[in-house]
């Protein structure tokens, strides 16, 4: 299969979103009236962010999903992305179930795939997405105040458990085996509530590398430190509170563990009643975890008020 025939068979489909998409030197796009286009690029390397034999169509839905992911902090809609793959080589069945994850996940968020590139080489699988935000009105990690509430989306720390029970450091339980596995490999990328906090939250940043580490971000930026209750985190069902010997591994999911593809954002007070009203619709519990107040990093308090020390934060590839 030549590369032209590849990209035919499982990259090319009709556009109708866009002026030009896959096939021509350029894509082109018209940007809506009264829109700022935001744009991300995230890149999937075979093993160092995913096994080599992972499932392709998972694979696929997870390269678009960590993008997505990306979008979604920023409170924009989704609209366009490029793909350019690196293949050791082109099977047919890799290629058609990796597609379909892929344009699954597209159709779902009615994105439109414009070209990209494709080569030979080590595995390597690289998305930039593209997407629309009302003029002024994009998240960013920059605009949390003092006094703001801290929030997070989702359960904390359930990727990092289904990768720690493939690497077999844990066995799970059924049951929260497959939630733990299926948020390792199958994240949903929060893009609905993104866009509903345009108008409630003053920061908002996606879970990716970690809680700590990626909150981190937003109070560097906003120049501002956080009290955090570890108590109110919403953990894994696996981590009751009673078990004192998973503890450690209970910290260092939840507080550090990656791809969790949730949002932590700030908001004020006086928003607590909207953002509690939005979990319901988009059937996503919503958490209210600490508040932001002068100074710098984090505090993270036990539910009788003393401080719990933390040594590591997130996943730094060059740490
Ligand atoms: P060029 O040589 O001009 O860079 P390519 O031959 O790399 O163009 O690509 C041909 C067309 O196919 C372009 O429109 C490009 O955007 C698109 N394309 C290449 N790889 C992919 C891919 N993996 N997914 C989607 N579109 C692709
Ligand atoms: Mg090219």
């Amino acid at each position: 299969m030549s590369e032209f025939d590849l990209i035919r068979r499982y990259f090319t489909r009709p556009t109708t979103n866009t002026i030009l998409g896959v096939g021509d030197d350029a894509a082109l796009l018209q940007v809506s009236p009264g829109m700022e286009l935001a744009v991300s690029t995230d890149m999937l390397v075979g093993g160092t962010h995913f096994y080599l034999d992972t499932d392709p169509r998972q694979l696929g839905h997870k390269t678009l999903a960590v993008n997505l992911s990306d979008l979604a902090a920023m409170g924009a809609q989704p609209r366009w992305a490029t793909l350019s793959l690196a293949l050791p080589q082109a099977h047919d069945d890799w290629l058609q179930a990796f597609s379909e994850g892929f344009f699954a996940l597209a159709d779902a968020h009615g994105i439109e795939l414009i070209g990209g590139d494709t080569t030979r080489g080590p595995l390597n699988l690289s998305v930039t997405i593209m997407g629309e935000v009302p003029q002024g009105k994009a998240l960013r990690r920059s605009g949390a105040q003092v006094g703001d509430d801290i929030w997070v989306s989702g359960v904390l720390g359930e990727a990092a458990l289904g990768l720690a029970h493939l690497q077999e450091q844990v066995v799970l339980p059924e049951g929260v085996r497959q939630t733990c596995i299926a948020a390792l490999q199958k994240p949903e990328p929060r893009v609905a509530l993104g866009q509903a906090l345009r108008d409630i939250a003053h920061s908002a940043i996606d879970i990716s590398d970690g809680l700590l580490a990626d909150m981190k971000h937003i109070l560097d930026s906003s120049g501002v430190a956080a009290e955090v209750r570890y108590d109110r985190l919403p953990k894994s069902t696996y981590f009751a509170p009673s078990n004192e010997d998973i503890d450690t591994l209970a910290q260092d999911c939840v507080l550090c563990g990656g791809d969790d593809y949730e949002l932590c954002f700030t908001a004020p007070l006086a928003q607590r009643e909207e953002i509690m009203a939005l979990a319901d619709p988009l059937h996503l519990p919503l958490t209210r975890i600490g508040s932001i107040v002068s100074g710098q990093g984090c505090k993270l308090r036990a539910a009788n008020g003393n401080v719990i020390q933390i040594e590591k934060e997130g996943y730094d590839h060059f740490a």
